[in-house]
């Protein structure tokens, strides 16, 4: 996690392992206990759990797959928690961003909803929490955990459409008291970063306008970018990092986190790129990557 502070200073925090009690904040007690317990090993003896809790086919078990949720979640937390104290003004977890994980399921690759506890931790000082989402997958758990609260407003921009997860329908936007409280924007495939744009920058001008929130979590998924191998959007590099680059100019409190992203080399340069600007820093070659990386260390939540 890197966060500036004061004086345009970085700094890479090492986040506590979030805890099975810190994770049942959202997810069940039982969900957390079988993620807790469940190895390569003894998988055959919880043939009931996995398919109750959706786990083996697309979230497959694996050696360390408790401690990797731990670390995801307790980077979102931490983060959180570090904004709420004033102790920078972004906070960076590339490990989080897990956005398909639901109370007591596993779902897309994600098993612990790390952005919905970092949220319920923003929420302990913030009135109101803005989430948005430019993966190109609809962020279907954070929706789905805040749809009846107008304490938090969710908007996702995806690809919709016989596309995972199948939900973030335009009608959809909450439930009672959170009726108008969550925003959806499904798109086609091929979208550019001109056309992007020219949804992004006003719909979310006039949510803010709006809403008003105390802090802002950006799930910066990079399966949105062009050449991905799971979504099939048609931004640069540098069309995505603009929305970092927008939400950030509205000086509020920041968590970025992570997501999708399935073309390696892709995500990896635009979440270095992305820690360039969080950090006030534009990035442009080898050779002024190597010069600045040093000094923004950056890192995971462990
Ligand atoms: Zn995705």
């Amino acid at each position: 996690m890197m966060e500036p502070i004061p004086g345009e200073s970085k700094k890479r925090v090492r986040a506590k392992p979030a805890t099975k009690r810190e994770m049942s904040q959202f997810h069940t007690d039982e969900y957390v206990d079988f993620l807790h317990r469940i190895t390569p090993e003894n998988a055959h003896q919880f043939s009931k759990e996995q398919s109750k809790y959706n786990v083996g086919d697309d979230c497959p078990i694996f050696d360390g797959l408790f401690e990797y949720c731990s670390i995801s979640a307790g980077g979102s937390m931490e983060g959180a928690a570090r904004l709420s104290r004033d102790k920078c003004d972004i906070a960076v977890n590339w490990a989080g961003g897990l956005h398909h994980a639901k109370k007591a399921e596993a779902s897309g690759f994600c098993y612990v909803n790390d952005i919905v506890l970092g949220i319920l931790e923003l929420l302990r000082y913030h009135q109101r929490v803005l989430y948005i989402d430019i993966d190109v997958h609809h962020g279907d758990g954070v929706e789905e955990a805040f749809y009846t609260t107008d304490r938090v407003m969710t908007a996702s921009f995806h690809k919709y459409g016989e596309f995972f997860p199948g939900t973030g329908e335009v009608r959809d936007n909450g439930i009672g008291k959170g009726k108008g409280y969550a925003v959806n924007v499904p798109l086609r495939d091929g979208i550019t970063d001109e056309n992007y744009r020219s949804i992004f920058q006003p719909v979310m001008t006039r949510i803010i306008d709006f809403y008003q929130p105390g802090a802002i979590v950006l799930q910066c998924g990079a399966d949105s970018l062009s050449g991905d191998r799971l979504g099939s959007f048609n931004l640069s590099m540098r069309g995505h990092a603009a929305c970092v680059q927008f939400i950030k100019s509205f000086n509020l409190p920041l968590l970025l986190l992570g997501g999708g992203g399935y073309t390696v080399k892709s995500v990896s340069r635009t979440w270095a790129y992305e820690t360039g600007l969080a950090a006030g820093v534009e990035l442009r070659g080898g050779k002024l990557l190597l010069a600045v990386w040093p000094k923004l260390t950056i890192g995971h939540a462990q």
